[in-house]
């Protein structure tokens, strides 16, 4: 049986990118195998410095992701700090890092010109999640595009340990869906909670409108033909619309005489039609005093046993310990 792991950083309200790139994908995944899902709240550390903020985002997320459909019962649902031995694996691992594999990520130097704070911690975040990977016995890893490099990364720190200490490792692989590989935001890129350009799953109505409202668009006028191949409403319509709704918009933008604002309004109605069931749920789990806390506790409990034997292991492999 395959094992699947995934994680999201606390860093906001889930959105459509995170939905469609490791979100659904997750949630098939966890009737296929064994799932082991976590929120990533030593990785959120990177970027997000309020106390306050931190444990909301925590929270939110975790519904979020129980709304569009993860079962606690199937899959491993926890918060990484709850296994602090992925800290222990990380600083272990960071022992076989080459400096240069890190100096080439380009998520690093994507943080960067968003204007996010050089850490030490941002610059190690591969090495980090080489270790959430490692730890769990990953064999596959549903994530988005933008997580391809840290897959490479993983793997290429799996073998250099196994070549240095014996093997110790399995090497993962990287689930990515082409079709939804990666989603652009409202300003035409990559859609990241921390850049300010995204789309959530659950914003009250006329919040989702106007952010929808807010894609930016090229001036050209209501009458004149538009071009649907390069168009962040398309894009973004396609994830929701059916084949035949699809080519209508794709038609309407050739034909001309349709503004923007009415593609807007169509991909507004797609989006809230579809989170429409979750955000019922959400509502629902939201209301169970406790139900997050209780679910994200009996998940660590499971993560921690895996977790202390692939440790036992590393420890063993390294000489810090037996
Ligand atoms: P941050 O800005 O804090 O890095 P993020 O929006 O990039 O947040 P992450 O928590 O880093 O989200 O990533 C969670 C998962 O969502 C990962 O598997 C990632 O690949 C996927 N993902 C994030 N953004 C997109 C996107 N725009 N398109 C497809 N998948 C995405
Ligand atoms: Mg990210």
């Amino acid at each position: 049986m395959l094992r699947y792991l995934t994680g999201i950083q606390p860093t906001g309200p889930l959105h459509i990118g995170n939905y469609f790139g490791a979100v659904r994908p997750a949630t098939e995944l966890q009737n296929k195998g064994e799932a082991f899902y976590f929120i990533a709240d030593f990785h959120a550390l990177t970027t997000v410095h309020d106390p306050a903020l931190l444990r909301e985002y925590v929270r939110g997320v975790a519904l979020d992701f129980l709304a569009c459909g993860l079962d606690p019962a199937k899959a491993c649902f926890f918060r990484q700090s709850d296994v602090p031995a992925v800290a222990e694996l990380s600083w272990i691992l960071s022992n076989v890092t080459p400096m240069g594999l890190l100096e080439r990520s380009h998520s690093y130097k994507d943080k960067l010109a968003h204007g996010i704070a050089p850490s030490h911690a941002l610059f190690s975040y591969p090495v980090l999640m080489a270790a959430d990977i490692l730890l769990y016995d990953s064999d596959v890893v549903p994530v988005g595009k933008d997580q391809k490099q840290h897959l490479e990364i993983t793997r290429d720190l799996a073998v250099k340990f196994n070549e240095t200490y014996g093997e110790v490792f399995k090497l993962p692989e990287a689930d990515i869906r082409e079709e939804v590989a990666t989603i652009i935001g409202l300003d035409g890129q990559k859609m990241s909670k921390s850049y300010g350009n995204t789309i959530g799953l659950f914003l009250p109505e006329k919040e989702l409108r106007k952010k929808v409202m807010s894609i930016v668009t090229d001036s050209i006028p209501v009458e004149a033909p538009k071009d649907p191949t390069n168009s962040a409403i398309v894009s973004l319509y396609k994830l929701f619309a059916t084949p035949d709704a699809l080519a209508g918009m794709e038609n309407d933008f050739r034909a001309g005489g349709i503004g923007y604002g009415e593609f807007k309004k169509r991909l507004f109605e797609a989006i809230w039609e579809k989170f429409t069931p979750m955000r019922e749920r959400r509502a629902e789990l939201e209301a169970k005093p406790g139900y997050v806390d209780q679910v994200l506790a009996y998940g660590a409990a499971k993560a921690r046993v895996v977790a202390e034997n692939t440790m036992s292991r590393v420890r063993k492999a390294v000489g810090i310990s037996g």
